[in-house]
């Protein structure tokens, strides 16, 4: 049996809890143990507590020094697109010049050209960047991601046929996926198409996800609602009666501040007034190459602070507990308590709140997952 004990944590951020997402006052509550330690034993927790209650019991195992680092939850990012070929560094230069998101998509740009990148990549090629991307992502501390399967377009009427006549059934069959999702839009998906995907994906099983309100106040947060939906993700343009029909249904928002910084836009989605209504917000990097190509968490957590106005716990709480839960695996994931995964990374900072208020660099000291290193930075400072 593998064993490992991490020691001298200045503060090991568990996030333990009720065992369920965590709404209002809840997010700012981490439960921080200082000075803490963590026992692990083949890939999960078996003890929490403080670095000398830890030590006493560690004596087979191997010893993590954490030194007065941070130690917190692996970072658990619950939207991201990480599969695709090619860029839109094309486009990134049109909108820095001030074409807008629909402007470059009616002049041919826009999600186009990395879908013909995307279908003309072989597999092999998917796969070798898609690794690439896991790299990404644990380099900034995540140690789960939500993949969405990729993209494609064509007439909105004719995709829904497609969708809903070979790719649902087939994805249903073979077990495929756990979610459906639909970016539910003026000129993408409708209210009624979006309905149409989403009624047939849960008929066959699977469970909702929809990216709703991130261009107009389209009704599809009220659609999440209705269908109840795991989460509506976006929800920039989305107001207090589609935070009240998704507290009543328990749809959690899924905030994606990422894609409002990278098209330039300053709307970001109402956070505090989500968390006063007591939805269980989640934040995510939303990475894909067109509107959010960043796989960093604690960049997220720095948008979430200066421009949503959420306090630094609130967001650690947004991006590992609450988003856990969005994904079905609070039970195994998102804070460091007994039995769950020792999925967990070392900052190099004395104190949470740095990882959110410094920006820009890496403070990512190492990572492991089920216990074992998957990353460190230690020889290299
Ligand atoms: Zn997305």
């Amino acid at each position: 049996m593998s064993s490992l004990a991490v020691l001298h944590a200045s503060q090991l951020v568990t996030l333990a809890g009720p065992k369920r997402p965590r709404v209002r006052s809840e997010m700012s509550e981490l439960a921080i143990v200082h000075d803490g330690g963590m026992l692990v034993h083949d890939g999960v927790i078996v003890a929490i507590g403080s670095s000398t209650e830890i030590e006493r019991s560690a004596r087979q195992s191997e010893i993590v020094d954490a030194s007065g680092r941070v130690v917190l939850p692996g970072f658990v990012d619950a939207h991201a697109h990480p599969v695709f070929a090619g860029n839109r560094l094309d486009d990134f230069e049109r909108r820095a010049r001030g074409k807008t998101y629909e402007q470059i998509a009616a002049a041919g740009g826009g999600i186009w050209s990395t879908v013909e990148k995307t279908r003309a990549a072989s597999e092999m090629d998917l796969l070798n960047q898609a690794k690439k991307h896991a790299n990404w992502f644990l380099e900034c501390g995540t140690t789960t991601v939500e993949a969405k399967s990729g993209y494609g377009e064509c007439r909105a009427d004719e995709y829904v046929d497609l969708v809903n006549e070979e790719m649902l059934p087939a994805v249903g069959a073979e077990r495929l996926a756990e979610f459906c999702d639909v970016f539910c839009e003026h000129g993408y998906f409708d209210i009624e198409q979006s309905r149409k995907i989403l009624a047939a994906a849960k008929r066959l099983g699977l469970k909702l996800r929809i990216h709703a309100d991130q261009l107009t106040n389209s009704g599809a947060a009220q659609l999440a609602a209705e269908l109840e939906a795991t989460t509506a993700d976006h929800l920039e343009k989305t107001d207090e009666d589609g935070f009240a029909a998704m507290k009543a249904s328990g749809v959690q928002p899924v905030l994606l501040p990422g894609s409002v910084y990278a098209l330039g836009s300053t709307c970001y989605p109402r956070a505090r007034e989500m968390i006063e209504a007591g939805l269980a917000v989640v934040i995510a990097t939303d990475f894909n190459p067109g509107s959010s190509p960043s796989p960093s968490m604690p960049m997220m957590l720095s948008l979430a602070c200066t421009q949503m106005k959420m306090s630094p716990a609130e967001a650690i709480a947004a991006s590992t507990i609450n988003a856990a839960y969005s994904l079905d695996r609070g039970d195994k994931i998102g804070s460091l308590e007994q039995g769950k995964l020792a999925n967990f990374s070392i900052f190099d900072c004395e104190d949470y709140r740095e990882i959110a208020y410094w920006f820009g660099f890496p403070q990512i000291h190492s990572v492991y997952v089920r216990g074992r290193p998957v990353l460190s930075r230690a020889n290299e400072t």
